[in-house]
């Protein structure tokens, strides 16, 4: 039995992350979920939310990760997500922005409105906006 398991978590632009962890904390459509070593095969609709683990030196991380997929087998965990970011990357006021607009398209009551779409936008800056209040 092994007492770690390889993370991966990447987006189309970067690779925030790779290396050996111990456990990790995520949020998919189905909820919150905790990975530790031997995890059974399973796969996961990432949503928009803080991400937490740690590496195998005991070092706790906390990362801003979006929508996408998870993947766990064989002790190798992926998140391939839109975007990620560590916490001093965030642009807090952007992230206000980009709450304000997302609030306010929801109660334009717009038939167009895509509202999945505009739901994603939200939760990204409330996670963002949770993230950057931590530091
Ligand atoms: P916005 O409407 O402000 O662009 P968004 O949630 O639509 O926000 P994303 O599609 O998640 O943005 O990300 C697009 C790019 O912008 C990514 O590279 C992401 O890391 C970066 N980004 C978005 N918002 C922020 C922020 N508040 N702080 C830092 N980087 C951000």
């Amino acid at each position: 039995m092994e007492n770690k398991f390889h993370l991966t978590i990447i987006t189309p632009d970067r690779e925030l992350f790779i290396g050996e962890v111990v456990s990790l904390n995520s949020e998919g459509s189905e909820g919150h979920f905790g990975i530790l070593p031997n995890h059974a095969p399973m796969i996961a609709t990432l949503v928009p939310t803080v991400t937490t683990f740690q590496d195998v030196s005991g070092k706790q991380h906390t990362a801003f990760t979006s929508d996408g997929v998870f993947k766990v087998n064989n002790n190798k965990a992926v998140l391939l997500c839109n975007s990620a970011e560590w916490p001093e990357e965030i642009d807090k006021e952007r992230a206000e922005k980009a709450k304000e607009r997302a609030e306010s398209r929801m109660k334009e009551k717009d038939k167009n409105l895509d509202s999945t779409r505009v739901q994603l936008a939200l939760l990204r800056a409330l996670a963002r906006l949770k993230l950057a209040q931590q530091i």
